[in-house]
């Protein structure tokens, strides 16, 4: 396994074409503004030691992150939901390994399914890949989302065939491939993408159902960095400012102009009926990798608790109460991402597979309970979540000893600390951090009515309305 030193310099060898602000970046590892999202990704190498976050190999017997492992086991999965929890509490952000992690579940599922009835080489590919992955321990970008153009439409049926990512041409030891992959987190931060499709497909979608993996820099890929809340704060030097002052998120669009994709790395190449099968497994298998939101609660509780306290208001019995309903409201991510662990079973491949009801529950609750969350945090910290000045202005000669005396709350605390932890929750829920806990909580592995139709659809309806009837006598 890679240290967190050897993944940093890892990404130094990487020679991507990046956008921000209208310029093209040279250095992305050092940026102001791209290496906190480093950082988090590079605690994915800095825990790996124990039972959590390491797995062994079923490929090689070795140790390996297990970010990078086919799980083997209902164990595994479990494992997998609190390696994303305790994840989530040490990065209080996202930490961006997971969907390449479920990437490879799906398609060490996928390439083994195909197989069986085209007789094609896919699995064989993969492990070969996963392989490659495994002993060079590295990070692997899912992406999945395109930009879909007009909803209504097929991909297909666009006005520009480009919207969905597609193959423009076959070549004697590869294929072409145009289009472009939105909302890619931590793209920046990865040695590998890895491209699946986004949704069901018919027959005259069939350029579009394709899956593959290429090195993050290869040529022909653009990436343009993505905005958000309160970034800059990031270019002020260091500032409490920024709230998490370790760790954060990134996304970026990543424009795919003519790639060529050897065929060694192809993994899907037409087989349209299989699209919708992969985006289900692949969507279930993130829903339940949203553990990680239960982590990211677990750090809002713990500063919701303390500014309480700082502001004097601990004891009161409806901020207790709330404290209370915070953590039922976490908890119970937490409960049904293991839940779906725990009903994991084997695929024909032998790979472990979440139960697919219980992951799309885990994730609608996740569309729910960090919005909620939020709201009593604010409204716990007061209106100071809005209105704190700026650390420069704390530490000014004149004015700073006003900010100092304004903004303490209880004896005994520092104004200095009640303002980092302000600053914290500030960020989490509409800051920097609440990329990574709202928004990405509403949409991250899919919207919340994505989930809407699994849980209609593999809801088995006839066997509840039968034990009704049974008990009321109706035939
Ligand atoms: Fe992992 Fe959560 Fe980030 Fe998805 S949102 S990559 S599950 S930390
Ligand atoms: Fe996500």
């Amino acid at each position: 396994m890679k240290t967190k030193q050897e993944y940093i310099d890892s990404l130094r060898r990487l020679n991507f074409e990046v956008y921000m602000f209208g310029e093209l970046m040279t250095d992305i590892v050092d940026h102001p503004l791209v290496r906190p999202s480093m950082n988090a990704v590079a605690a994915t190498y800095e825990l790996a030691q124990g039972e959590i976050m390491t797995a062994t190999s079923h490929l090689t017997g070795k140790r390996i992150n297990r970010f990078t492992h086919i799980h083997q086991s209902a164990a595994d999965l479990v494992q997998k939901s609190r390696m994303g929890r305790l994840m989530g509490a040490y990065t209080g952000t996202c930490f961006q390994r997971c969907a390449g992690m479920d990437a490879l579940n799906t398609l060490s599922v996928v390439t083994y399914d195909i197989d069986r009835k085209h007789g094609t080489p896919y699995y064989e590919r993969f492990l070969k890949y996963l392989r490659y992955v495994q002993d060079e321990d590295l990070v692997c970008d899912a992406a999945m989302t395109d930009s879909k153009g007009d909803r209504r439409l097929r991909p297909a049926q666009q006005a520009d065939p480009d919207l969905y990512l597609h193959v423009v041409r076959e070549e004697e030891d590869g294929i072409v491939v145009r289009g472009a992959k939105l909302h890619q987190t931590g793209a920046l931060n990865s040695h590998e993408i890895i491209v699946v499709p986004t949704r069901a497909m018919r027959e005259e979608d069939k350029d579009y159902a394709i899956s593959f993996a290429i090195p993050s820099d290869s040529k022909g890929i653009v990436y343009i960095y993505g905005r958000q809340p309160s970034d800059t704060r990031k270019l002020e030097g260091k500032t409490f400012d920024v709230g998490n002052l370790f760790y954060g998120g990134h996304e970026c669009l990543m424009v795919f102009d003519d790639v060529f994709v050897p065929w060694e790395r192809v993994f899907m190449y037409r087989e349209y009926e299989f699209a919708a099968g992969l985006v289900e497994k692949f969507a279930s298998y993130h829903r339940q990798s949203y553990a990680c939101k239960s982590g990211m609660g677990d750090v809002l509780i713990g500063a919701t608790q303390t500014i309480a306290e700082y502001n004097g208001i601990a004891d009161a019995p409806h901020v207790r109460d709330k404290i209370v309903e915070m953590n039922h409201l976490n908890e119970t991510i937490f409960c049904c991402s293991l839940a779906c662990a725990y009903e994991g079973a084997a695929e024909p491949s032998g790979t472990y597979y979440v139960n697919s009801l219980m992951a799309n529950i885990t994730k609608l609750h996740v569309t729910q309970v960090p919005y909620e969350l939020a709201r009593m945090a604010q409204e716990i910290t007061g209106g100071a979540v809005v209105t704190l000045p700026s650390e420069k202005d704390f530490r000014h000669p004149r004015i700073g000893k006003y900010v100092a005396k304004y903004m303490k709350g209880v004896e005994g605390v520092s104004a200095e600390d009640r303002m980092r932890v302000i600053r914290l929750i500030e960020g989490l829920t509409m800051g920097l951090g609440a990329v990574c806990y709202l928004p990405e909580s509403m949409h991250g592995a899919g919207s919340p009515q994505a989930q809407r139709i699994m849980i209609a659809r593999q809801t088995n309806l006839k066997m509840k309305q039968k034990a009704a009837l049974r008990l009321c006598g109706v035939e």
